[in-house]
């Protein structure tokens, strides 16, 4: 009997190239315990715990914003929050003034106002014209000096004059939103977050970890692909990348690290 005959193979068409960004971004295995493996896992927020658990793992995506956290660890190893606080309440109020002003800013503004305005009680009540002036140099005082009273006045009400440590309670003081929530938690109470400002948004869609424009949605997407305790220290580190080399305006590619793992490098200007 001859031999059978293999049945010939189908000639495959050629796969169209794919840019390195939407490469990394093809979906992969089903979610996996990159996340509830982690010792952080059960101290991450319910709202953030339900949006991750819906997502699929992205392990090219994961490699690269390890390698980019491990490379930003190196460069920034002390990274941590640049707003002056002694607890929750200060940096509450500092978060508030740093809206459109520089950390450095807040900083010189906070110390003669918490001395002034120990607790929240204080700040709630302070005088009508007074707090504007002692925040004026902050800019947008009117506006900061109405969200610092209007959120004081619910920690009284509410809380008993003391910043609540969970997230749902946070979210439900005016003028407190996850990015505000975020960065008390984190450097007050060492929970795992990630606080997405403009310097975060700006340099994760650089990197490609993200396209969301959404703080929200970007906080969800680059929280897929860090193991939580490593979030909080990302962050910082991604903030100071920000201000020292990777710019809003001309960013310098040519003094940047990252090079190697970011598909925007020298694209942007
Ligand atoms: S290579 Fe350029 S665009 Fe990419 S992170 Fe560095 S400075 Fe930013």
């Amino acid at each position: 009997m001859p031999p059978r005959k293999a049945p010939a193979k189908k000639a495959q068409k050629p796969k169209p190239a794919t840019s390195s960004r939407s490469a990394a971004r093809k979906p992969a295995t089903k979610h996996a315990a990159l996340h509830t493996a982690s010792p952080q896992w059960e101290r991450v927020d319910a709202w953030l715990k339900e949006r991750l658990a819906g997502l699929k793992r992205q392990p090219a995506l994961e490699k690269r914003a390890a390698t980019v956290a491990d490379l930003l660890v190196a460069e920034f190893p002390d990274a941590q929050c640049a707003l002056h606080h002694d607890d929750a309440l200060q940096l509450i109020v500092a978060t508030i003034l740093s809206a459109q002003c520089t950390d450095e800013r807040v900083n010189m503004v906070t110390p003669a106002l918490f001395k002034k305005y120990p607790t929240a009680l204080d700040l709630a009540n302070a005088p009508a014209g007074e707090l504007e002036k002692d925040i004026h140099s902050t800019g947008f005082f009117n506006n900061k000096a109405k969200s610092i009273r209007a959120c004081c006045r619910d920690i009284v009400e509410r809380f008993g004059g003391e910043v609540p440590e969970a997230m749902e309670d946070l979210l439900t003081l005016r003028g407190v939103a996850r990015k505000t929530a975020n960065v008390v938690r984190t450097n007050v109470w060492g929970y795992p977050g990630l606080t997405v400002d403009t310097h975060f948004a700006r340099i994760t869609k650089r990197l490609g970890l993200t396209e969301q424009e959404d703080p929200e949605k970007i906080e969800v997407e680059v929280a897929n692909l860090l193991p939580p305790e490593r979030w909080a220290h990302f962050c910082h580190a991604v903030i100071l990348h920000g201000r020292k080399t990777c710019k809003a305006r001309g960013p310098k590619c040519d003094a940047c690290r990252l090079v190697p793992h970011c598909p925007s490098a020298f694209k942007e200007s």
